[in-house]
């Protein structure tokens, strides 16, 4: 008997997404399933265009589909898997979004400053563009703003309709940062209530229109700023960056423990300056390797990837080059859109989550 819809759709059940659990036809994931004569293409709609999964659900599609011909008679068919993609947005909170058009907003934090959170931040933002996501960078670091350099904005200036600030745009990333609205030069002493309002305004007075991913840099610590967001919107939940000496990592896991006092999930933590290659070619492990991940699997929360020091890096970051950092050398590459993966399918899983802990109500 010839292969139907029907049987493919029936394959289709038994074919789990790894992360979330569930299989591809209750996710509705499936959104396509043509039949010609021999081949069969399925389209699948995956959770973010930054999947690490994609390789994993075609080869489980292919074995499904090939286990259903030959449990109806069918000849081997040949199958094709077109894959699109489409963020599904963090479940409805209690309270409405002051950003409807943002479907995730991310915070980046760290225990202390210089242990690269900029420059993590800047990676994240734009990785997950390089993958195809929408994204937005809001430099939230009020106190030490240093990503209008990093990103190449120093010869841009702001433009705004009203009070709504125009983001900048780089290589298709939206963003915005304090240090184009006042003077870089001074310092920025903002006493708490400024602080807030300060970084409300930013937040909020900037037109972000339609996001997959908003990423924000928070100042390093755990002082008002991240109160303040919490406050201000809901988060999907936030990244913390460390380097791996143990020094750093006792104020790493203060501002872990801080996200979890403010009710906001940890999605991760990133280990930076990890490790660094000399000219000889030898990896040296400065700050002793491996220490991220170690606290991160002591606290229960995901490790997103490490990142070497590489002087390159510190160079685009001082050029605002920050899309070459992608083209430095390839093992480098698949590092830095690895840990970009791994946090597009951690929000995955986070949305999956708090959609299936939503109560629902039944009436019959
Ligand atoms: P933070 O935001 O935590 O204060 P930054 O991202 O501003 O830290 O980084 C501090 C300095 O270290 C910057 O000059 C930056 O270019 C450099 N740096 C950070 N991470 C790396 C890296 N992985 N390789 C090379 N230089 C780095």
């Amino acid at each position: 008997m010839p292969l139907t819809q029907d049987h493919v759709t029936s394959a289709l059940t038994t074919v789990l997404d790894p992360d979330l659990g569930k299989d591809l036809v209750t996710l509705g994931m499936v959104k396509k399933i043509d039949i010609d004569g021999n081949a069969i293409t399925v389209g699948i709609e995956l959770t973010t265009p930054a999947c690490p999964m994609k390789d994993r659900i075609q080869a489980d599609i292919e074995t499904a589909v090939l286990r259903e011909a030959t449990n109806v008679g069918d000849a081997a068919p040949e199958i094709h898997v077109e894959f699109s993609a489409r963020v599904r947005a963090a479940a409805n909170t209690d309270q409405p979004s002051p950003l409807p058009g943002v479907k995730h907003v991310i915070a980046v934090g760290a225990g202390k400053g210089g242990v690269g959170k900029s420059t993590v931040s800047t990676v994240l933002a734009t990785g997950l563009t390089k993958l195809g996501a929408s994204v937005g960078l809001l430099d939230g670091d009020i106190y030490g703003p240093s990503l209008a350099t990093m990103l190449g904005l120093d010869d841009m200036q702001p433009t705004a309709r009203g009070d709504i600030l125009d983001p900048f745009e780089v290589d298709g990333l939206k963003c915005m940062s304090i240090a184009k609205l006042v003077d870089p030069e001074k310092a920025m002493i903002w006493r708490g209530p400024m602080a807030h309002k300060a970084f409300s305004q930013l937040v909020l007075q900037t037109n972000w229109g339609e996001l997959d991913y908003l990423i924000i840099d928070l100042p390093p610590g755990t002082g008002d700023v991240p109160l303040s967001l919490a406050q201000l919107l809901p988060l999907t939940g936030s990244v913390v960056v460390c380097t791996p000496q143990r020094v750093a990592l006792e104020d790493a896991r203060r501002a872990v423990r801080m996200f979890q006092q403010l009710d906001v999930r940890v999605l991760g933590t990133v280990e930076n300056m990890s490790w660094f290659v000399g000219n000889d070619g030898v990896e040296y492990d400065l700050f002793g390797r491996g220490g991220t991940e170690k606290m991160a699997e002591a606290m229960q929360i995901p490790f997103l990837g490490a990142i070497p020091i590489h002087i390159k890096m510190r160079e685009h970051a001082d050029d605002g080059t920050p899309l070459l950092n992608f083209q430095i050398e390839d093992e480098l590459t698949e590092t830095l859109l690895s840990t970009c993966s791994e946090l597009a399918r951690q929000v995955s899983i986070a949305t999956e989550l708090d959609e299936g802990s939503r109560p629902t109500l039944t009436i019959s």
